[in-house]
C-alpha cells in the first residue's frame, strides 16, 4: 500500500494548493528515502484550448476559469510541452453523432430545448471552443499512439449522446476519438475508464452495441444523470464514499479490463469526487485521487496499454482546489511514466 503526499511549494499554502510537487511514498518501506531522487523528465506534449474563451451570463455554473489556472499549473511544473489543440473535422465528429445534429451546431440552429440541455448558450465562440476540446482528444489519441501516453487539458465530454448534448457536452470526445482511430486502422480494441463523480452516460450509450469498446463508470449512484444508461461495467457509489471504499472498487474493475485486452485506454480522470465539490457527493481526498490516478497509470503500464487523459468535472469552491487536482493527475502521470524501477519498493519525487 503506498500513500501519496503533496508538498506544499510556498509558505502559508494549504496542502493541495499551488504546491507542484507531488511525492509517493511506499508504506511499508520506512527506509524509502534511501530511494527516492527526483525524476528527470520526458518532455511530452498535452493540448489545451482555455484560449477560447465561451461568452457566459454572469453567475453561470460552468467553471471556465479552471482550464486556464490548470494550464498555469503546468506550465510552471514545466513538465510538458503544452500545445493549443487543433480543432477537430467535422467529419471525424460524425463518426460518433448524427450529422445533422453536428451541422445544427455548428450553424446555431439547434432548438432553445437541446441548448437549454447543454447548458450554454450557442455563439461562434462556442463552436471553435467545442472543436478544439475534441481536436485536442484527437490529438492526444495520435500522442498515444506514439508513445504510450497522451493528454488533453479538456474534453471528457461523457454527457453528449449520438444526436444530443447534455450536461455542458456538446460532442462525445471519447467516442469520437475512439471511432477515428478505429477508422484508420489504428485499433480495433478500446476500453473507456469513466473516473468522473458522474455516469458517462452517453459514452455507454453510443458504445452499447459495441461489442469492441468497453465502458466502465464508477460514480455517484444518487447523482446526474437521474436516469442511467447501462455501460459495460457501472458501479454506482453511496454518497460520501472516501479514499478506501473508492480505491478498493476502482482495483476490483481493473481485471476486466485487462481481460478485455483494449489496444487503448481513454480516461475520463473527472475530478467531482474530491470532498466538499459543489455538484459531488463524494469524500475523497487529494491524496485519495493521485492514488486513483496512480492505480489507473500503472495498470496501463504494466500491461503495455496505450492511454488517452482527458479532463471532466471538477466543481470545487474555490475552483483552484478542482485545478489542483486535475494538475495532481499529470502530475502522477509523469511520475508514473518517468519513474525508474527502483528495487526494494518505488519511491519517488517530482519536481518540475
Ligand atoms: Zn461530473
Amino acid at each position: 500500500m503506498a500513500v501519496y503526499r503533496i508538498l506544499s511549494g510556498s509558505p502559508g499554502q494549504p496542502q493541495g494548493y499551488g504546491g507542484g510537487v507531488v511525492r509517493r511514498e511506499t508504506r511499508q518501506t520506512p527506509e524509502w528515502s534511501r530511494g527516492r531522487g527526483t525524476i528527470s523528465l520526458v518532455t511530452r506534449r498535452l493540448f489545451y484550448c482555455d484560449h477560447y474563451a465561451i461568452p457566459l451570463p454572469p453567475g453561470h455554473k460552468f467553471p471556465a476559469e479552471k482550464y486556464a489556472l490548470l494550464r498555469a499549473l503546468l506550465t510552471a511544473d514545466g513538465c510538458y510541452d503544452l500545445q493549443p489543440a487543433p480543432l477537430a473535422d467535422p467529419s471525424a465528429i460524425e463518426l460518433a453523432h448524427d450529422a445533422g445534429y453536428v451541422r445544427q451546431f455548428l450553424n446555431g440552429t439547434l432548438d432553445t430545448r437541446t441548448m437549454r440541455r447543454i447548458g450554454f448558450p450557442w455563439s461562434k465562440e462556442l463552436v471553435r471552443r467545442t472543436l478544439a476540446s475534441v481536436g485536442g482528444t484527437l490529438a492526444a489519441a495520435a500522442e498515444a499512439l506514439a508513445t504510450g501516453f497522451g493528454g488533453n487539458l479538456a474534453g471528457g465530454m461523457h454527457h453528449a449522446f449520438h444526436a444530443e448534448g447534455s450536461g455542458f457536452c456538446v460532442f462525445n470526445d471519447l467516442a469520437i476519438a475512439i471511432l477515428a482511430l478505429r477508422r484508420d486502422g489504428d485499433i480495433r480494441r478500446a476500453a473507456v475508464i469513466d473516473l468522473d463523480v458522474h455516469q458517462g452516460d452517453g459514452t455507454a450509450s453510443i458504445f452499447e452495441d459495441d461489442p469492441a469498446v468497453l465502458t466502465v463508470s464508477i460514480h455517484g449512484e444518487n447523482n446526474f444523470p437521474s436516469r442511467k444508461q447501462r455501460s459495460g461495467i457501472d458501479i454506482g457509489l453511496p454518497d460520501g464514499t472516501g479514499d478506501e471504499q473508492y480505491l478498493t472498487r476502482l482495483r476490483e474493475v481493473l481485471p476486466a479490463i485487462a481481460d478485455f485486452r483494449p489496444d487503448i485506454l481513454f480516461y475520463q480522470s473527472g475530478v467531482d469526487t474530491l470532498a466538499g465539490d459543489r455538484l459531488g457527493r463524494l469524500q475523497l481526498t487529494h491524496e485519495g485521487l493521485m492514488e486513483r490516478d496512480h492505480a489507473v497509470f500503472e495498470f496501463t503500464k504494466a500491461l503495455e496499454i496505450r492511454v488517452v487523459v482527458t479532463l471532466g468535472g471538477g466543481y470545487a469552491d474555490p475552483i483552484a482546489r478542482t485545478a489542483e487536482a486535475h494538475a495532481n493527475t499529470y502530475r502522477v502521470a509523469a511520475l508514473v511514466f518517468t519513474q525508474p524501477e527502483t528495487p526494494g519498493g518505488r519511491a519517488a519525487s517530482l519536481k518540475c
